[in-house]
């Protein structure tokens, strides 16, 4: 029997947390963090490291992780969300090297503070691993992996088919590329131990509270309000919730299943010894992982926007999802087709309307933000953390001049202009896939319209 929702696997494997207190009424604090995923846990802990006097509340309508941070894939990877593409544009090459410096810089941050903080996550730091199936990917993968090695500090490598599939054995794998600033984690893992760590820097966490809006150095919940100078909103996925915000991010879904541990056997045909984190070229891509135990878990965008900007509940996932993730499952390492699919949940990130992060503090009105990673959330949220924290302490750091701070986008469109959109976004892409598995050498023309009318841009 699959376990659909309950949150995530992750959770479910380590045990769901003893729930914290809720705001006991109204307070005035030095800042006030909206969300206790990654964003809100991180920014806290730079905060109180920098300031150890600062008087730091983290607000959380649930519990602290039970967002994105608490069911992700668990890749740690230094892709810069969007593409650096866009940063040449508008701040030319070397404001795009240096982000993409720092984001190379933000994993081995991440995996530094848990070494230093005890924080056990299963992280191995095998690199990240993407492979090619048919002709139009390797099209793509081999101009990707020479875009990528036109940056400094990438470190790509590009492998030949066997090259591929002696590390990683994908059926069908027609070559791969790799580079070394990647990790794989158990996101749970990694949230519950930041929040642990933040609690005895003296945060106080509230959970069960749910802010119903942000105004000027003010976050209003049913249960009183927080009064600070600085407000941080770090609800990423879920910030269409919060008043006059619903336009802002777009909700997207994404959707994971996991096998049972599989057998010392298939793990001898399939390989993967190193625990590369592994991704494909398809245009409606997938991500993977072997997990600590020996599972395989593999995710993609099932239902990629509900309409209204609705989430889900609790990760529940449907029937068709999980059977279109289990296909792959199956296409990838058909030696799998007798596994049991334990579990399978999904989640939302927050999407803004040119698919790029952003990170920013007004000073008037005292509010902080950061998300938008798209599906990239795991190191730039480490990144979001550092880089609030500067602002808010008024330090002029290299962080603060990267060029995704301060950057504005405009709303998405009104439903039902919004649901269609994605919709039909979503379906290029799949019919564009099932074109180039079919035999379609170069990529399908479908599939770059949609990038160019969704405003995704590619690095
Ligand atoms: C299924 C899935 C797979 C993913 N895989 C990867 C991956 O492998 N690698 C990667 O880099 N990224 C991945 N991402 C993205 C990444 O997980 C997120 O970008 C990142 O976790 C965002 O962290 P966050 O703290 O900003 O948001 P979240 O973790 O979503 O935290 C927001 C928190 O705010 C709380 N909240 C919301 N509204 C309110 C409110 N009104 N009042 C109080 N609290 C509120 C929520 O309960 C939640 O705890 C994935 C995301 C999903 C959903």
């Amino acid at each position: 029997m699959t376990v659909n929702g309950s949150v995530s696997f992750w959770w479910n494997a380590i045990g769901m947390p003893e729930r914290r207190p809720a705001l006991p009424g109204s307070l005035r604090a030095d800042v006030c963090i909206v969300g206790a995923g990654y964003t809100g846990l991180w920014t806290a802990y730079y905060l109180k490291k920098a300031s150890p006097g600062l008087r730091v509340v983290v607000l959380e309508k649930s519990f602290a992780g039970y967002g994105a941070s608490g069911r992700n894939g668990g890749w740690l990877t230094n892709s810069v969300t969007g593409g650096r593409g866009q940063y040449v544009a508008s701040h030319g090459r070397d404001a795009a090297h240096r982000f993409q410096r720092a984001m190379n810089d933000s994993v081995d941050e991440v995996i530094r503070v848990a070494a230093l903080e005890n924080i056990d996550a299963d992280i191995v730091a095998g690199g990240e691993f993407t492979v090619a199936r048919n002709a139009a990917q390797q099209e793509r993968l081999i101009a990707d992996a020479a875009a990528e090695q036109s940056w400094d500090n990438t470190d790509v490598e590009l492998l030949s088919a066997a090259a591929a599939r002696e590390r990683i054995g994908v059926e069908g794998a027609t070559g791969g590329m790799w580079h070394p600033h990647a990790a794989r984690i158990q996101p749970a893992k990694l949230v519950r131990g930041l929040a642990r760590v933040v609690e005895a820097l003296g945060v106080e966490i509230y959970e069960d509270t749910a802010v119903s809006e942000i105004a000027p150095h003010r976050a209003i919940t049913e249960h009183g309000t927080v009064e600070a100078e600085f407000v941080v909103r770090a609800t990423e996925g879920f910030t269409a919730g919060l008043k006059g915000l619903r336009r802002a991010w777009l909700p997207m879904n994404s959707s994971l299943i996991v096998t049972e541990p599989l057998a010392a056997e298939l793990w001898d045909s399939i390989g993967w010894a190193g625990r590369e984190v592994l991704g494909d070229l398809a245009h409606a891509y997938m991500y993977a992982q072997r997990t600590a135990d020996d599972r395989i878990a593999i995710g993609g965008r099932g239902v990629p926007y509900r309409y209204g900007s609705r989430t889900d509940s609790d990760g529940s996932t449907r029937a068709a999802t999980i059977a279109e993730l289990t296909g792959i499952l199956h296409r990838f390492f058909p030696q799998t087709k007798g596994a049991a699919i334990a579990h399978a949940w999904s989640g939302v990130l927050g999407v803004s309307r040119d698919w790029s992060a952003t990170v920013g503090l007004d000073t008037t009105t005292g509010l902080a933000w950061g998300g938008g990673y798209v599906g990239t959330g795991v190191t730039t949220t480490n990144l979001a953390g550092r880089t609030i924290a500067d602002l808010i302490l008024g330090v002029d750091s290299e962080l603060v001049s990267l060029p995704w701070v301060g950057h504005r986008v405009r709303s998405w469109e009104p439903e039902p202009l919004r649901w269609l959109a994605v919709q039909g976004i979503y379906a290029a892409y799949r019919a564009a896939d099932r074109s180039e598995s079919a035999g379609r050498a170069t990529t399908a023309p479908l599939a770059t319209i949609a990038d160019r009318i969704s405003g995704r841009v590619k690095a």
